[in-house]
């Protein structure tokens, strides 16, 4: 299905509106947002003009749409280590037996594509209306393919989701030496080649469906691309014009290896070549000089800052493995820009938004630290920065109609304060009930056209299952799949 925006100009109404006034959101109780061609027209109270039809959300709240700038694009499965450690030995890290065999692709092409369609459903269905598609490479021979996002484009265009597309790539991998010990392996021409395929993606599929397929580079992570490879990348931001992500201070690990390999910290490193520009948007930044552990000495934080990157913020991902940014506000008042990822499944920008305020504040040890506006912020005017879309993220007239409504009327919702804050504190992507994109309206009362919710679900397990059981493969010393991974508690089966 292919329906594009809707005809004539349709006006929404509901309890509650953000709108945006002097580069900030406005909150307009009873607002109206109207919209046309795909584009904002007006938002605040009493529009003057015709509308072909009306929409009134009633106990809601009617807010620009999230934008995802990690948004988790497979099966997850960085979800299956955490209460199974150390990662080295259950199959997040390739054994060097696996590696000299040859790594191979543990999804077959078709199922590659498959799960784009279903991740990006889940998107939606959580309100993000901008998405930056992550996947994991573990399960990868090496980086993704021209074909996948081929179908990811298609998956785009058919939901209606924006998104950036670029295949990930890189120049080389870490494999378990020997117990416990983890190497690098580099290939160069790999990672160059990699590169090169992705920007003839981007020169193809650059402005699709009518603009809502925009690209992106993506070099997968710091510590496995090699200098050529990065510096060849910001030359290639430069001539394309495009974003590019690279996640970076996201482990001490990855931060003492970069600075074992370049003498540098990761962002010293990434300045001295040249990958540092506004164009460029660092997945998670929370192992960075004097913070979370890291001893070396560099002015990490001003670097970042100087440089005009962006942070994409993922607190749900690195809370679950112990980790806190220390901290959103430093980082903020640093003159950073932040925008938000999701990362892991559930893709739930609310859960993140939650979790980074509680983090934040934890942080800190001050609750005057941040506020529900900073995260609603990230998760709408921060993305956009990151991205240089001064249309996006926000309901102002000009603007993309991207627009997410949130339900206010389950009970589960308690007591309104104001909306922002009631959804910071007891909101979930559950209560996402309408999804608009470009003038498209997407999902409406959680259905999306065309969209089996139970038997995507049912398909997702059956592929997940299928992944499970390859993992000993790919796993140090090749144990069963029951030694990988360990119940919560004891199994006791019903007798045979
Ligand atoms: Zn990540």
């Amino acid at each position: 299905m292919t329906a594009g925006k809707e005809p004539g100009r349709i006006l929404m109404t509901a309890d509650w509106v953000v709108g945006h006034e002097n580069g900030q959101h406005v909150l307009l109780p009873r607002g109206e947002v109207v919209f046309e061609d795909g584009a904002i027209l007006f938002a605040g109270h009493g529009f003057e003009g015709e509308v072909a039809r009306r929409i009134d959300c009633g106990r809601a709240l009617i807010g620009p749409g999230f934008i995802d700038l990690d948004a988790l694009s497979d099966l997850d499965t960085t979800v299956l280590g955490l209460d199974n450690q150390p990662a080295w030995k259950k199959g997040r890290i390739w054994p060097q037996s696996y590696m000299e065999k040859g790594p191979r692709e543990m999804y077959a092409p078709e199922d590659l594509r498959w799960q784009k369609h279903y991740a990006f459903t889940r998107l939606i269905r959580n309100g993000i209306t901008t998405a930056l598609p992550i996947a994991s490479l573990f399960y990868r021979e090496w980086g993704e393919t021209w074909d996948e996002f081929a179908g990811a484009a298609e998956a785009a265009e058919s939901l209606g989701l924006r998104v950036y597309l670029g295949p990930a790539y890189r120049s080389g991998n870490t494999y378990v030496a020997e117990a416990g010990s983890i190497a690098f392996h580099f290939d160069e021409e790999r990672g160059l080649a990699g590169l090169a395929d992705a920007v003839r993606f981007c020169e193809h599929f650059e402005g699709r469906a009518g603009g809502l397929i925009r690209t992106m580079l993506a070099p997968d992570r710091i510590e496995t691309c090699t200098g050529a490879l990065l510096s060849r990348t910001a030359q290639a931001v430069r001539d394309l014009d495009v974003p590019v992500r690279l996640h970076c201070c996201q482990s001490a690990f990855e931060y003492d290896s970069v600075v074992r390999m370049h003498g540098k910290s990761p962002p010293e490193w990434l300045r001295d070549i040249g990958f540092l520009s506004p164009r460029a948007i660092l997945p998670h930044l929370t192992f960075l000089s004097g913070l979370n552990g890291i001893e070396y000495e560099a002015p990490d934080l001003d670097i970042l800052a100087e440089g005009g990157a962006a942070l994409a913020h993922c607190p749900l991902v690195m809370a679950r493995s112990g980790a806190v940014l220390k901290s959103f506000a430093r980082y903020r008042d640093a003159g950073m820009t932040i925008g938000m990822g999701t990362d892991t499944h559930p893709p739930d920008m609310i859960l993140n938004m939650q979790l980074g305020l509680i983090t934040a504040r934890m942080a800190d040890s001050n609750p005057q630290a941040v506020s529900a506006a900073d995260m609603y912020d990230a998760a709408t005017l921060g993305g956009a920065k990151a991205l240089g879309r001064s249309d996006l993220g926000r309901l102002a007239p000009g603007a993309r109609a991207d627009i997410t409504v949130i339900s206010l009327d389950d009970p589960a919702i308690g007591q309104v304060i104001d909306p922002i804050q009631t959804i910071l504190l007891n909101g979930s992507g559950r209560d996402v009930r309408t999804v608009v994109i470009d003038g498209r309206i997407v999902m409406q009362g959680g259905v999306i056209p065309g969209v089996d919710h139970d038997a995507l679900r049912v398909g997702a397990q059956n592929r997940f299952d299928g992944l499970l059981a390859q993992y000993p493969d790919r796993t140090f010393g090749h144990p069963p799949v029951e030694e990988i991974f360990a119940p919560a508690y004891p199994l006791r089966k019903a007798p045979a």
